[in-house]
């Protein structure tokens, strides 16, 4: 078991050494030559989305990327992330996604929720994050809400937080994603 790392920008050293607590191998995805390695999966951790989405681009690693996730390879995104999967960038997703939609004074918080197929409370840190406005297909399931607000959902092998699960101790929903790797 292989998961890629998008590593252009942001947050990936944390997915990376809650993989490496998980016994999960990783590599770093900072040009094309890299993701063309053979993996699992694929994470895109939280950042900037402008500044990711224009990497993609610059580095042409957004065509293949959105054309692997198409064809099934299981994706996490977390916060800017979730942005990246939306129709605002590679569009995998069916998503409608409002960015930085806790304002930028209050936009970084704590809390504990229930997920859709996790026991009890997991610890969600949020950072400027977005929330899911709303789903724009019956392929996506809801697996969280903060505030009547969707946090997190999949689509098929799609995972989406809009906190930052990698920044917490908790390491339950990378192996739901890597359930979905599997
Ligand atoms: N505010 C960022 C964006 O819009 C996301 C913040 C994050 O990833 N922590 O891309």
């Amino acid at each position: 078991m292989r998961i890629a790392v998008l590593a252009l920008q942001g947050a990936f050293a944390e997915h990376e050494q809650m993989l490496r607590r998980l016994g999960v191998g990783a590599f770093e995805v900072r040009q094309l030559a890299n993701w063309n390695q053979p993996k699992n999966g694929l994470i895109i951790p939280g950042g900037e989305s402008t500044t990711q989405g224009k990497l993609l681009h610059d580095l042409g690693l957004f065509e293949p990327i959105r054309q692997a996730i198409t064809e099934g390879l299981p994706v996490l995104g977390t916060c800017a992330g979730l942005i990246l999967l939306s129709p605002m960038h590679l569009g995998t997703m069916d998503i409608d996604v409002e960015r930085n939609a806790y304002g930028r004074q209050l936009g970084s918080f704590y809390t504990e929720a229930p997920v859709e197929g996790i026991a009890g409370n997991v610890p969600m840190t949020f950072i400027r994050a977005p929330y899911i406005n709303k789903v724009l297909s019956s392929d996506v399931q809801v697996l969280a809400k903060v505030d009547s607000h969707i946090v997190a959902a999949r689509q098929g092998r799609q995972l989406v937080t809009a906190f930052h699960p990698e920044l917490d101790f908790d390491t339950r929903i990378h192996e739901l994603f890597l359930s979905l790797a599997r």
